[in-house]
């Protein structure tokens, strides 16, 4: 992506479900970055999360349930 891209041409993300993050609204822009508010599908906590961060696939769902997801993989490695 070009520098410098223009985040007020925002993608609007609302309705969407990516990964475990269901997509609840927009919830605004601190002047670079777009923002909005999604619901974990796992545990249903509500955080605000980064449009290109949702947009790149980097987050699935809220820290917790990363957090358990990889300790879940870490441990089936040692079988
Ligand atoms: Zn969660």
């Amino acid at each position: 992506m070009a520098k410098g891209f223009p985040y007020r041409n925002r993608i609007p993300l609302e309705g969407k479900v990516i990964g475990f993050w269901e997509v609840i609204d927009y919830a605004g822009c601190d002047g670079k970055k777009s923002w909005y508010r999604c619901r974990c599908g796992k545990c249903g906590t509500i955080k605000q999360i980064r449009a290109d961060k949702l947009r790149d696939g980097r987050t699935k769902q809220c820290a917790d349930c990363r957090a358990a997801e990889l300790n879940a993989i870490s441990l089936r490695k040692k079988f």
